[in-house]
């Protein structure tokens, strides 16, 4: 089947135009997210049956490439958006409905964010600091500080979780998703970062946010779990923000490409770099680098979309993807930077700014700590105390 696509050139072109002021102003791109919705690139995710575009999800990485090529920030913001359309759409077809109003609420235009980065939590998505507190018909109400919610000035529901302490010597985990007019939202205005600066991440402060009982998507002990709630959300996650960086790369590479063509060298007769060996090489190289994440991510996406059972070394293997492709685009970036020459170091140089987007892709988890202490436990067994 052709892959569908739901990006023309046209509107890539005018994201990618606007991309610069928004980095430089630190202002979220509303534009690029209405163009996108007019597009109906906010439902790609959602089944046919639902009314959606009904991408798969290796159709969407794609896409996420094209789009971060176009505007990393932008990307990432609507990134956390498909995360959960991918979420409720590997549970749909497993058979579980039970979070099927996410693809209701897509279609009815509401924009969803991931609330569940936590300030020194690095227990990540296996252990919440906030509180998760029933209200005795099945709801749950949630008080805590959710940081890096990018997306922050548009969205209208937050996945998020916390846990429930109310047996002490059993604290469970409780996933649940939040309307932003329903109470006990803060939204800071605190987000000034060296990179991805449209992505708009700021912190969340929940006080008191209520999910009624059926917003709660599941209720479960804290740690590593294959329970396929939180592994449909670890793998939308993964994949769709490792596409992100991927194509942010393919852009520096493209660029570097570019700048090599047209820069000349006095040493070599006023010949373009492009015919200087060491440029040749170093281009070569990252090229190199960027072909062999393509089919990793292919791979895993198509396996993704066909649930394919690949047992415990899942979640290992996903996070591999997810650190490969955070460690080779810092590699790119560097080896783009050099190959354009000094003019990149400029503001004005897309370079430059795609170089400091890169950066964020090693704060994404998995971790490069947790995805060695991952795989070091799947082969070695569990670290002594
Ligand atoms: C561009 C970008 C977009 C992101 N988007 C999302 C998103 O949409 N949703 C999401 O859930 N996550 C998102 N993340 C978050 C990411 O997944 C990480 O959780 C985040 O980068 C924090 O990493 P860290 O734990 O290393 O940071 P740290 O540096 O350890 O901490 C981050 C913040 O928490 C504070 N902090 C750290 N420890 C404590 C403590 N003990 N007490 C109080 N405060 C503390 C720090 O001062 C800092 O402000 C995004 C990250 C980036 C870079």
């Amino acid at each position: 089947m052709t892959a569908r696509t739901l990006l023309t050139d046209e509107l890539l072109a005018a994201i990618r135009a606007r991309a610069a002021a928004h980095d430089a102003e630190n202002t979220f791109p509303h534009e690029d997210v209405a163009d996108l919705k007019a597009a109906g690139y906010l439902t790609a995710l959602v089944p046919a049956e639902s009314g959606g575009a009904g991408l798969t999800l290796q159709e969407l990485s794609h896409e996420q490439m094209r789009l971060a090529a176009a505007s990393p920030a932008t990307a990432l913001a609507v990134n956390m958006h498909h995360v959960w359309v991918g979420v409720a759409r590997q549970l749909a077809a497993r058979g579980d409905h039970s979070v099927d109003f996410v693809f209701d609420d897509v279609m009815a235009g509401e924009i969803y964010a991931f609330g569940i980065s936590e300030p020194g939590n690095d227990l990540v998505l296996f252990g919440s600091t906030a509180d998760a507190k029933p209200d005795g018909t099945g709801g749950f109400s949630f008080t805590g500080t959710k940081i890096f919610t990018s997306g922050s000035p548009v969205w209208t529901r937050l996945g998020t979780f916390g846990a429930d302490r109310s047996d002490p010597d059993r604290p469970m985990d409780v996933f649940g998703f939040i309307t932003r007019d329903g109470g006990g939202v803060t939204v800071k205005d605190d987000w000034d970062t060296l990179g991805m600066r449209a992505s708009q991440s700021c912190t969340t402060i929940l006080n008191g946010a209520h999910a009624p009982a059926d917003r709660i998507a599941c209720r479960i002990e804290p740690g590593p779990t294959m329970h396929p709630f939180v592994f449909g959300i670890f793998s939308s996650f993964i994949l769709l923000t490792s596409s992100v960086y991927v194509g942010l790369a393919q852009r520096m590479l493209d660029l570097a490409v570019e700048a090599a063509k047209r820069r000349t060298s006095a040493k070599n007769s006023g010949r373009a770099y492009a015919q200087d060996p060491d440029a040749r090489r170093r281009i070569a190289q990252a090229a190199i680098a960027l072909d062999g994440l393509y089919p990793q991510l292919d791979r895993a996406t198509a396996d993704i979309d066909g649930l394919v059972d690949r047992g415990p070394m899942w979640m290992p293997q996903l996070s591999a993807i997810k650190y490969r492709v955070s460690e080779t685009v810092q590699e790119i970036a560097t080896s783009a930077m050099k190959a354009a020459g000094g003019a990149s170091y400029f503001t004005k140089n897309e370079l430059s700014r795609l170089y400091r987007d890169a950066l964020a892709a090693v704060f994404h988890p998995t971790s490069e700590d947790s995805v060695h202490g991952m795989w070091a436990s799947a082969l070695l067994g569990p670290l002594e105390s």
